[in-house]
Formats: structure tokens, C-alpha cells, sequence
């Protein structure tokens, strides 16, 4: 039987180095040609330079008419009419007018035009209340867009506007980072499948499909390595079996004290172990790999641990992976509606629901921030950062906190 460690071989890094080692090696994947319109939640990997000016000729900004500004306040004689879509080549003398609705190419000649609220036509003749600047509700061009304007910069994440733009500009394929292949592995003999029901002390595997859900949202693309056996031989094998095929691997559980915890030894006979303590809570024994250019983290068993480790430490890396310039979630400063007590010997990343209340972010917390009570994750849209010390904040107090994920409607 092998003897139990009594301390940890590995240092214990802060939140901000450990956070900076990743990081270091978090360089985007590269890029790949694809479908523009279709793209949401992909990061582009170039700027988007606007190809033509919108509107590419004037146009018509409201229903009206369209006439010369220099005939003043004269009736003018109604020469036609012109809608959206028709012809751009039209012209208009002096002393005309031609009704045009909004969005009509505006003909040659017109300078301004008038919305028909402030005009009456009678027998072919318009009649206008007040006189006109040249350019008046006239849409010009490059006035939405102008040629040559960066429209979009390399590492937006595109969302429902962006795919807008694209659209407008005729712009169908772009250059998309690539997303990350996630492969998440489970450990430990007593981790059976969910729909499995097994007495005596079995758990069932939360975090495998917890922590693929969150790669998803992560923009990345998970794939199951299945759970393995406490055993080196088979964890290496699927360790080896991950990194064949993805980009990331996530472990969970292996990296505590115990004789069973297999995790760290095996990633430094493969690779590169940058740190396996972080000085957080809940996940001090997180763990950071590089294997041939790949990145492993091994995650902690307890769920908790699990999904906030990955928040904090996993989640920025898959954002920068995919090239997203902003690859860290917002941090904020929020008011506790209670008292929060921290932790006596590390910082500690407590879950709360923050809701915007009178002008100010309120934090409430989830209840007992146990690692092992998946249930401090429910309804979580923040997390509390809270220095380690002996004193409690009291209700009122301000502290940081990070945002990941929008904040809920009173209502
Ligand atoms: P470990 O870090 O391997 O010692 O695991 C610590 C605890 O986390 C275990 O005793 C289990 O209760 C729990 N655990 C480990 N793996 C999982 C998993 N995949 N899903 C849910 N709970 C787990
Ligand atoms: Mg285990």
C-alpha cells in the first residue's frame, strides 16, 4: 500500500500567477473560412472593412417629396413618384417636385425633400408650409456606413447585431477563429453514470456533463472521454485518448491528497505541470499541464469545485483560445444584502445572485458555500470575491465580484 503524502510537493500559486500562467499559454487556435450569417457566438479573426458606403446612393428618409431646396417656399409642379427599389436615374428640373417614399433613391437634380405631413398636393401642384435646407430628410451616403470604415473589429464575438452588419455589407463568409475541442474526463471508482443507480456511497457524474455544458457556453466543442477507474494505466490511457483528439483536456477529480489521486503525477510524466495548488477557494488543488502544446487543467471532484475552477480558471482560456479580445467576465462592485464570512486562509470565490436594486448591484448569497452543495450554484449569477481573513462583511459592505451571468429582471 503506498504511504499518504503528508504535504503537498507543489507550491501554492496565487490566484492572479496561476491565472497568468494559463493565459501565457492560451494563444488562439488559428482560423477557418466560414457561413457569416450563421456565425453567432463565433469571434472573428479579422477586422471587417466595409466594402461600400450605406446607403450607396441618397436617399429618401421619409415619405414625402423631393424637390429643390433654392425654389423656396414656391408650388411646385408634381412630376412622378418614386418608391424603394426603383429607379435611381430620374431627374428633376427647377420647379418640380416628384412625391418619393422612404428609402427611394432620391433623383438627380433634388437637394432636399419634404415629409408629406408638411406639404398638400392639389391639381398636380404641391404646396410646401416651410422652406428647405439643401440636404434636408435626405439619407446621404456612407451616412449608416462608410466605405473603408472598420466596421467590425478581430476578436468580437458575434451576437445578433454583428450578424446584422454582415448582412448589411454583403459580407456571407469571414475568417472565424477555430472553436476548441474540449475533452472532459470523470475519475474515480465510486463515479457512476447518472442514469446508473448503485447503493453504497456511489455518486453519480455530475461534472463530466456539468463542465461540458459550460464548455458549450464557453464557445468551445466538448467531447466525452467517458469516466475512468482510479487505476494510472486506464486514466493515462484516456488522458492519451483526449489529447489525440482535442485541443483541452479537463480532468475531474484525481488531484487531491489521497493514494487514489493520480491526476498530477500522470500529467508530469506526460508533460509540464505549471502548478497544481492554487491559494482559492473552493479548488486549491486545481491543476495546470501543458502536454506537447496542449492545455490540461485537472479539476477537483467536488461539483462545486469543479464548475467554479472552471469559471475562474478554465472558461478566460477557452474565450482566449478562440481569439475573444475580451476573454475575462466583467467584474463589478456589489453591495451584500447580508453578512458574508470569509475564509480564514484563502480567497474565496462565493457564489451569489446579484440583482440591480435602487441604483446599486445587490449580491445575496446562495446559502452554505459547501463544495460538495452543487446547490450554492443554483441561480448563480456571480461570483463573490472575498479576501481571506477572520473578520466578517457586514451587510452593506462592498465588495468585488465577478458577473458570469446577466443579472435578472425584478419584475
Ligand atoms: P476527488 O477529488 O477525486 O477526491 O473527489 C472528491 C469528491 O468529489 C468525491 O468524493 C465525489 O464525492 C466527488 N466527485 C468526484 N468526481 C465526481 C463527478 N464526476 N461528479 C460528481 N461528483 C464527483
Ligand atoms: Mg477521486
Amino acid at each position: 500500500m503506498a504511504d499518504m503524502l503528508r504535504e503537498s510537493p507543489y507550491p501554492m500559486v496565487s490566484i492572479a500567477d496561476a491565472t497568468a500562467m494559463i493565459m501565457a499559454h492560451a494563444q488562439p487556435l488559428g482560423s477557418e473560412e466560414i457561413d457569416a450569417l450563421t456565425a453567432l457566438g463565433r469571434v472573428l479573426a479579422t477586422d471587417i472593412v466595409a466594402p461600400e458606403d450605406i446607403p450607396d446612393v441618397p436617399k429618401a428618409a421619409m415619405d414625402g417629396y423631393a424637390l429643390r431646396a433654392g425654389d423656396g417656399l414656391a408650388p411646385r409642379r408634381v412630376v412622378g413618384e418614386l418608391t424603394a427599389g426603383g429607379a435611381t436615374t430620374v431627374a428633376l428640373g427647377p420647379g418640380e417636385a416628384t412625391r418619393i417614399m422612404t428609402g427611394a433613391p432620391m433623383p438627380c437634380g433634388a437637394d432636399a425633400m419634404i415629409p408629406v405631413e408638411m406639404t398638400e398636393e392639389r391639381d398636380g401642384m404641391l404646396f410646401i408650409q416651410r422652406e428647405l435646407q439643401p440636404g434636408d430628410y435626405v439619407h446621404t451616403v456612407g451616412q449608416d456606413v462608410a466605405r473603408g470604415q472598420i466596421a467590425l473589429t478581430a476578436g468580437t464575438t458575434l451576437g445578433a447585431a454583428e450578424i446584422g452588419i454582415l448582412a448589411t455589407l454583403g459580407i456571407t463568409r469571414i475568417l472565424a477563429y477555430r472553436r476548441p475541442r474540449v475533452a472532459v474526463l470523470a475519475t474515480g471508482d465510486e463515479v457512476v453514470e447518472p442514469s446508473e443507480t448503485r447503493p453504497g456511497g456511489a455518486v453519480r457524474d455530475s461534472n463530466r456533463y456539468a463542465l461540458m455544458a459550460a464548455v458549450r457556453e464557453a464557445g468551445g466543442e466538448p467531447i466525452s472521454l467517458g469516466i475512468a477507474r482510479d487505476d494510472a494505466a486506464v486514466q493515462r490511457q484516456a488522458i492519451l485518448r483526449g489529447l489525440e483528439q482535442a485541443d483541452v483536456l479537463i480532468t475531474s477529480g484525481g488531484v487531491s491528497m489521497g493514494t487514489r489521486d493520480l491526476i498530477k503525477p500522470l500529467l508530469a510524466e506526460l508533460g509540464t505541470v505549471h502548478f497544481g495548488r492554487i491559494a482559492f477557494k473552493p479548488g486549491k488543488p486545481t491543476t495546470f499541464a501543458t502536454v506537447g502544446g496542449k492545455l490540461v487543467f485537472g479539476l477537483p471532484g467536488f461539483p462545486v469545485s469543479s464548475l467554479v475552477s472552471f469559471e475562474v480558471f478554465v472558461r478566460p482560456a477557452l474565450r482566449a483560445l478562440q481569439g475573444d479580445a475580451t476573454p475575462f467576465r466583467p467584474r463589478v462592485a456589489v453591495t451584500l444584502a447580508e453578512p458574508i464570512r470569509p475564509s480564514p486562509d484563502r480567497p474565496e470565490y462565493q457564489r451569489i445572485i446579484v440583482t440591480y436594486r435602487e441604483g446599486r448591484l445587490v449580491a445575496v448569497s446562495t446559502g452554505s458555500q459547501s463544495s460538495s452543495r452543487i446547490l450554492s450554484l443554483r441561480g448563480a449569477n456571480g461570483l463573490l470575491l472575498v479576501p481571506a481573513g477572520e473578520t466578517v462583511y457586514p451587510a452593506g459592505s462592498t465588495l468585488p465580484a465577478l458577473l458570469t451571468g446577466p443579472l435578472l429582471s425584478e419584475g
